[in-house]
């Protein structure tokens, strides 16, 4: 049964597209078959993993309306060696679209249960809203990936997050669950991230993951190539990081 997990945060550009990117490949570098589900109108996870998404011909909007399986409309990329259900601007109209729908918040789950036997990990990366398309995300996966920063305000920030995940939990999804917090951009020469990174173990313990990502400038070039760091340079600090965070992520997974 493949594992699905929504990278997730509230808020924009905190690494949601960077941490699903290269955990996909990560993974998918250590021999697991991985399944990237772009759920962001501006398709950053699609180009960021080189298809175009002004080129794409069927996309998760697709899916979402049942009108295409996510076999045919996921496209592989062998240099990054995983699937990507991609997106682009269209997604955006699908909003309106599903209100319409029956079991609106269901169609991602329904479309993923087909395909579960292809993929060890389904990766879904969300917009930075709480949307119907996110809570497609939410309704189908077994838990969230939070990209964090620790910065001064990021625990403040989690307790919407938290609280959304609880009310899916609780109405819509009994699966649904935090896999664990994950330390994105850190620089450890900044007095003020070891001590939220600090707090955040004292809060959340064993749900804050080992790895940790580096703030890498080679992470940040890497989506102008179309490619997830870990691919275009494996052997930058924070491919090294993600590749690292993937392991411990299939070390952890028969327990989620
Ligand atoms: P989100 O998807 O949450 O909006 P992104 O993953 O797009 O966030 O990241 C926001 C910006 O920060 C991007 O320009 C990205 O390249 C950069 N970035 C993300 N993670 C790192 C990192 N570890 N080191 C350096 N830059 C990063
Ligand atoms: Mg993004």
């Amino acid at each position: 049964m493949a594992k699905i997990f929504c990278i997730a945060n509230q808020k924009g550009g905190v690494g949601k597209t960077t941490t699903t990117v290269n955990l996909a490949a990560g993974l998918a570098k250590v021999g697991q078959r991985v399944l990237l589900v772009d759920l962001d109108p501006q398709g950053n996870a699609t180009m960021g993993s080189g298809i175009d998404k002004r080129e794409l011909e069927l996309s998760v909007y697709d899916v979402l309306l049942e009108s295409a399986t996510i076999s045919e409309a996921g496209v592989r990329t062998e240099k990054c060696g995983y699937t990507v259900l991609g997106a682009n601007r269209e997604l955006a109209g699908a909003e309106v679209e599903l209100v319409e729908l029956e079991r609106r918040d269901q169609r991602l789950k329904n479309a993923l249960a087909v395909v579960d036997a292809e993929y060890d990990f389904v990766l879904i990366d969300c917009p930075p809203s709480l949307s119907m398309l996110t809570l497609n995300g939410l309704c189908a996966a077994h838990g969230v990936i939070v990209p964090m920063q620790c910065e001064y305000f990021a625990l403040e920030g989690l307790t919407d997050l938290v609280n959304t995940i609880k009310q899916v939990h609780a109405n819509l999804n009994r699966d649904l669950k935090i896999i664990g917090l994950l330390r994105v951009m850190f620089d450890p020469r900044i007095t003020l991230q070891q001590q939220v990174s600090e707090q955040l173990k004292a809060h959340f313990g064993d749900k804050v993951f080992n790895a940790v990502i580096p703030r890498n400038v080679r992470l940040a070039e890497a989506p102008s190539y179309g490619l997830p760091g870990v691919v275009f340079d494996p052997s930058a600090k924070g491919s090294v990081a993600f590749v690292e965070f993937a392991r411990e992520l299939v070390h952890r997974a028969p327990a989620m």
